[in-house]
């Protein structure tokens, strides 16, 4: 692995000539939030250097930015980035740390301050911005990752690059929203925006990416730059021992890597099922990466990871519940932090559907049956223990006791309660109840009660049955 990259040049390069990389929006400055990473994967670390447009489009004045480096946790000074339950999987060769080590923040800011506790960069700016101005902000940084099977770091198969950049935390009424690293669920929480990235393609690898890719190739290095708009967050998956496929379907640019091609397949029959329940897919491509990973797989912006020990009917389960995420989680954003079973429910809800509509109904019964069972055992042991979980839906990440809590009500009751919904309001109601909802806030961060407004709209008082199975924090 060679590097190409200089940094400090495109450092130059960047803040001399600050708009040149706006190809995000069609105006050379950008109408909307917009990310420029360049990236050196080198051996031992990767350089990178990020400049951030952002616009600020809400009615709220803002007199800081604050970036969440999701990187961070991963630091030997901080906890393991995942559960006592999930270590050896998580760290095959044992424990394993990364560094991300900031050289520099530019830009039109009066300081600006890294807590390495919360993870969290504010940069306070030279005077506040109102609705409609835009701020320009450079980072300088380097990452090591860790050796794991986790979102983030490098393993026998390749590396995963997700959560790798200081990303805006979400905006919510006009707060920025962030919570400490949870090692439960999913920690990453962010509002849309564009992408350009550019990285070299380490010899011998392939690779998946967030976005619309072109290749180059410099001194017989691979270069690659994606371009994606209105992603919640942008990944990259590098393999050293995996095949590329690539599909167009229905003017969706399907890219997949590793040993089963069936994933495509399974691709294509998803953006159909979905894309005529809910909506058109949001995006126009989408990747998919089959790497080792301590979970069944993980979404991101129009990209899915999927753990590659799987098979049969279990993987394509998987391959349709991430990619299903592109519908709730990337295009209909919620608080994942708060409430993640908003987007997970829906989303195991929707894999549910899938298979009905695909043809295996069979599959799709054990998938509910599955559901209920393991509940049902769930509601027992909390009863008897008197912490009953009647009502019980929302709460924070960092709240929770563990993966199994985590699981039962976040994946297991929140499907359950939306078959309820489905057995008492009809289902062609809650499709068209669902299909508004994704129509209505496509693209933004939902509440919980942007849903039961959407949901209310096609059938008045739908969500006052939703009640009693919720609680928000
Ligand atoms: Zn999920």
């Amino acid at each position: 692995m060679k590097k190409k990259f200089v940094p400090i040049i495109l450092l130059i390069f960047i803040l001399s000539v600050p708009m040149f990389a706006a190809t995000g929006c069609k105006r050379s400055t950008p109408d909307c939030t917009t990310y420029d990473i360049w990236l050196d994967i080198g051996e031992e670390k990767i350089e990178c250097t990020q400049s951030v447009y952002f616009v600020n489009d809400t009615d709220y004045l803002l007199a800081d930015l604050k970036f969440n480096v999701y990187a961070n946790a991963y630091d030997i000074k901080k906890p393991l980035a995942c559960v006592p339950q999930e270590e050896a999987n998580a760290y095959p060769e044992g424990v394993s740390y990364g560094k991300f080590e900031l050289e520099g923040v530019f830009g039109e800011y009066q300081k600006y301050e890294f807590d390495f506790d919360s993870n969290i960069i504010t940069v306070t700016l030279a005077d506040p911005i109102k609705k409609g101005d835009s701020v320009k902000v450079d980072f300088v940084y380097d990452l090591t990752l860790p050796h794991t099977t986790l979102r983030y770091g490098f393993n026998e198969c390749g590396i995963s690059l997700t959560g790798f950049y200081p990303q805006l935390c979400a905006l919510v009424d006009g707060e920025w929203y962030f919570d400490e690293f949870s090692a439960i669920g999913d920690p990453y929480f962010a509002d849309t925006a564009n992408y350009n990235v550019t990285f070299n393609v380490p010899e011998d690898c392939e690779y998946a990416s967030s976005g619309k890719c072109k290749e180059s190739t410099k001194d017989g290095e691979k270069f690659i730059s994606a371009k994606a708009e209105n992603i919640r967050d942008f990944a990259i998956v590098l393999s050293a021992d995996s095949q590329k496929y690539t599909a167009k379907h229905n003017g969706v640019q399907i890219s997949y890597i590793g040993e089963n091609p069936d994933a495509v397949e399974y691709a294509k029959k998803a953006l159909d099922t979905y894309g005529k329940l809910f909506g058109k897919y949001a995006y126009d491509t989408l990747a998919i990466a089959d790497m080792p990973f301590v979970a069944g797989g993980m979404e991101y912006g129009s990209l899915c990871v999927i753990n590659r020990s799987l098979t049969g009917a279990a993987y394509e389960e998987v391959v349709a519940h991430e990619i299903a995420h592109q519908w709730w989680y990337s295009a209909v954003g919620s608080n994942n932090l708060c409430d993640a079973w908003q987007d997970e429910g829906l989303t195991s809800y929707a894999t549910y559907l899938y298979f009905v509509n695909t043809g295996n109904a069979t599959y799709a019964d054990s998938m509910l049956c599955d559901a209920y069972t393991q509940f049902h055992k769930f509601c027992d042991i909390q009863n008897s223990v008197g912490e009953p979980v009647k009502g019980k839906l929302g709460g924070k990440l960092k709240d929770l006791p563990g993966n199994y809590y985590y699981v039962n009500l976040t994946y297991n009751k929140a499907m359950i309660m939306w078959k309820y919904m489905q057995d008492t309001i009809g289902k062609d109601n809650l499709i068209k109840a669902l299909a508004h909802y994704y129509g209505q806030n496509k693209f933004a961060v939902a509440s919980v009660r942007d849903m039961y407004d959407s949901i209310d709209e096609i059938y008045p008082n739908a969500s006052a049955l939703m009640q009693s199975w919720i609680s928000n924090c």
